[in-house]
């Protein structure tokens, strides 16, 4: 059995002779996210001058990639450090990334086409530090829990010898890293992502949701659903979100869990409530008569087209049979791509305005 190398002592050696130097060199941080540098900056620019290098092809979509990028320098600017720390964003060229994990792609995560992915950021982290003339360079990555050290540590060795600069060691998650990066996150509200970044961990993630009831406690949450459930037909401006307070759209939110026929599921990923769905008897749109509850279901814009809607659509369904209602209904605009998923769960048309459809479906 191969015996795991401790980077963290390695990483302490290293620091200890910097210190003891009294130098301060300068090194090429590669970066995923703000919120796996944040304890890494505050860790190291206590002995190096350090630039952040964000290079991520593998992130998947390019919003996401711009998003964390934002993330990333805005951390900067505002986390306390001892000595300068720059930032460099590196072109978004996401060919890159699915040239470099090409027949790997239905590995799971923390297998061979991670492995490539550490290797295809961490080699360009190197060329840029020799070219540059840093005198380390390093990743942030294995500050996660779900990234493999020992991996990461032997492809900068490896790298180390091709481009003649030294590799940093590191295992970042140890000494409570990973911990202190949640608590930095909080600190600074740094977003932070729920899958690793590529298309294939955003697909893993999104079939790692659950869905569950919405506790009492959570029920205020349904004022952001509410507000995301309003469909904005192309071209048109995004209302104020105090569009909520009026009476045809309180009718949804107001006391909600006080009357008969008020339930509400929550779909949840690692901890987060993405999306929700709830019914009531009301004087809504979609209003058939007093004993029908109305459908209202939204999800928060990254988490849509995944399939949750769907599911958060049939558990509802189910929990309404079982309590015994023979039927329910919604109101839809026309435009709106939901219709499909309505249809596809059950709904059908049963009459229409110039603008909407009212739906049915038949729980008997
Ligand atoms: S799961 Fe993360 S490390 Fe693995 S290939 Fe995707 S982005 Fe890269």
């Amino acid at each position: 059995m191969q015996t795991k190398i401790n980077y963290q002592l390695m990483l302490d050696r290293e620091l200890e002779s910097i210190k003891s130097s009294g130098r301060v060199p300068r090194l090429l941080l590669h970066s995923c996210c703000a919120p796996c540098s944040s304890y890494t900056l505050e860790y190291l620019s206590e002995y190096f001058e350090i630039t952040v290098f964000y290079y991520n092809p593998n992130i998947c979509p390019a919003e996401e990639f711009h998003r964390r990028a934002a993330e990333q320098q805005r951390l900067i600017s505002l986390l306390p450090v001892k000595h300068p720390v720059s930032l460099i964003v590196a072109d978004y060229d996401p060919r890159e990334f699915y040239d470099a994990v090409k027949g790997l792609e239905d590995i799971p995560e923390g297998g061979e086409r991670c492995f490539a992915c550490y290797r295809l950021r961490l080699e360009k982290a190197a060329a840029l530090a020799a070219e540059q003339g840093y005198e380390y360079f390093t990743t942030t990555l294995s500050i996660s829990p779900h990234k493999n050290a020992q991996k990461l540590n032997e492809i900068a060795s490896e790298l180390s010898g091709i481009y003649k600069v030294k590799a940093l060691p590191a295992d970042l998650k140890k000494r409570g890293g990973y911990k202190r990066s949640i608590e930095l996150s909080h600190t600074y509200g740094l977003y932070r992502q729920d899958y690793c970044g590529c298309i294939f961990s955003q697909r893993e993630a999104a079939r790692r949701y659950k869905i569950r009831p919405l506790d009492k406690t959570e029920y205020p949450l349904l004022d952001d659903f509410l507000y995301e459930a309003i469909f904005i037909p192309e071209g048109v401006e995004v209302p104020p979100r105090d569009i909520i307070l009026r009476p045809e759209l309180q009718v949804y939110v107001e006391d909600f869990g006080t009357r008969r026929g008020d339930y509400a599921l929550a779909a949840e990923i690692q901890g987060k409530v993405v999306g929700a769905v709830w019914v009531r008897i009301m004087e809504d749109y979609g209003h058939i008569d007093d004993d029908t509850p109305s459908f209202a279901i939204s999800l928060y814009p990254e988490y849509r087209g995944r399939g949750i809607g769907t599911a958060l659509m049939k558990a509802m369904l189910m929990l309404l049979r079982r309590e015994g209602y023979p039927c329910a209904s919604l109101a839809v605009q026309k435009a709106n791509y939901a219709v499909r998923m309505y249809r596809k769960v059950g709904f059908e048309t049963v009459s229409e305005n110039e603008e909407e459809y009212i739906m049915l479906c038949r729980l008997g």
